[in-house]
């Protein structure tokens, strides 16, 4: 999950690397407000989940304040669009910053290296630029740092790298620093990149954070409450966004059948045998051990949420999760709200019988393998 800016720098800021002053806006004359705090001299920033906004015109210097408030005015409601986000990004709200005067612009990042399964620091003294183009025409002006999972980085080693990138003597100290800090934050906020760019040196050879990017790996968000809180709608599926808030794992996948099960492995299961049977999934819910019946109920809310949905397949082997809490849910959910969808269960394991007892009777199409179960929602969802 993809952090906006200025989260991403409050949560650098925690971890005490020096970043700019500035507080985040919806509204131009706050925006204004915002800037006579800094003295007028700011730069307002579009703060939209893509990269390349400054190329884009979302980001703008100014050292006015009336200025900064009219360009915020200009800039809300506004359509960005940058190379990496041709469809553009409609921007809800600015951040007006402390305005640094820079010198040179580097780059820094911290990322998971899927090749040696270890976590790797990218440095360059090329910055400010995107680090693909850096790549490509100067792939030797990036120094990678792999971080050995059980020793960390010690100062020598994160000093011969930023001396290897060239970094000037001014920085290198402040660098090694602010690498420290930008590793500890990755493991401690669970991210799965932290980008600087650019990490600026302002002419009096002060090293900070001009513009940063984390993002939060969405299989740790149970442990960030406040950032599930925020998942931004904008950038992703909005189902997937509501599901994110909920604290469930679901992925969309375009097709017609509803799909929950308790245990990704069973889920994908699921998938695989619905398709055998001629369907096409629309998602990939796992409601989780221990589905009480409130949670099921939400799941079931969450698929319907679906325009495509033709028919939902539950399939729960009851381990730590009971049948009949599982049946409660799809009860509560058939009273509370409008299912016209045909509904095929099949729950099996713990309080199996107690569960299949309780849904006697209900419009709810039962089975007792999940072949069965998946041919049966196939030919119910498509009247065959
Ligand atoms: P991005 O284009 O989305 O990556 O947005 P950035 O925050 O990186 O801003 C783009 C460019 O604007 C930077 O590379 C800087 O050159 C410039 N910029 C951003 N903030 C400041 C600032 O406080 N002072 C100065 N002088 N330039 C800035
Ligand atoms: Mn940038």
């Amino acid at each position: 999950m993809k952090l906006h800016e200025y989260q991403s720098k409050d949560l650098l800021a925690a971890h005490g690397v020096p970043v700019p002053g500035g507080k985040v806006t919806a509204n131009a004359e706050e925006a204004t407000e915002i800037a006579k705090e800094f003295g007028g001299k700011v730069v307002v920033k579009a703060q939209v989940l893509m990269g390349g906004r400054g190329k884009a015109g979302g980001v703008k210097l100014f050292s006015d304040a009336a200025e900064a408030g009219a360009f915020t005015k200009e800039l809300i409601g506004k359509k960005l669009v940058s190379i990496q986000n041709p469809q553009g990004m409609i921007v809800e709200k600015v951040l007006v910053a402390e305005q640094i005067d820079i010198a040179e612009e580097y780059y820094l990042s911290v990322l998971m290296d899927r090749a040696t399964s270890q976590l790797v620091v990218m440095i360059s003294k090329e910055g400010g630029m995107e680090i693909e183009e850096v790549a490509e025409k100067n792939p030797d002006a990036i120094v990678k740092l792999q971080v050995d999972p059980a020793f960390g980085l010690s100062d020598f080693e994160i000093r011969a790298a930023v001396n290897q990138a060239k970094i000037p003597a001014v920085a290198a100290g402040q660098m090694v620093q602010m690498i420290k800090k930008l590793v500890a934050a990755y493991k401690q906020s669970d991210a799965d990149l932290i980008e600087i760019n650019p990490c600026a040196l302002t002419p009096e050879g002060k090293l900070i954070a001009a513009d940063a990017k984390v993002s939060i790996d969405e299989n740790a968000l149970f442990r960030h409450k406040d950032y599930a809180a925020t998942a931004d709608d904008s950038a992703e599926d909005p189902i997937e966004a509501e599901a994110a808030r909920r604290g469930i794992a679901y992925v969309r996948l375009g097709g017609d059948i509803g799909i929950i099960g308790n245990g990704a492995g069973l889920v994908m299961c699921s998938m695989d045998e619905v398709k055998a049977a001629g369907g096409s999934p629309a998602d990939f819910l796992d409601v989780g051990g221990g589905a009480q019946a409130e949670r099921v109920k939400s799941c079931v809310e969450l698929i319907l949420m679906d325009d495509n949905v033709k028919g939902i397949l539950i399939n729960i082997f009851g381990g730590i999760t009971r049948c009949d809490e599982v049946a409660k849910g799809i009860l509560a959910a058939f009273e509370s709200m409008e299912i016209n969808v045909p509904v095929v269960a099949r729950i099996e394991g713990t309080a199996a019988e107690e569960g299949r007892k309780l849904l006697e009777g209900t419009k709810l199409i039962t089975a007792a393998s999940m072949q069965e179960a998946a041919q049966k929602i196939v030919a119910a969802a498509y009247g065959k």
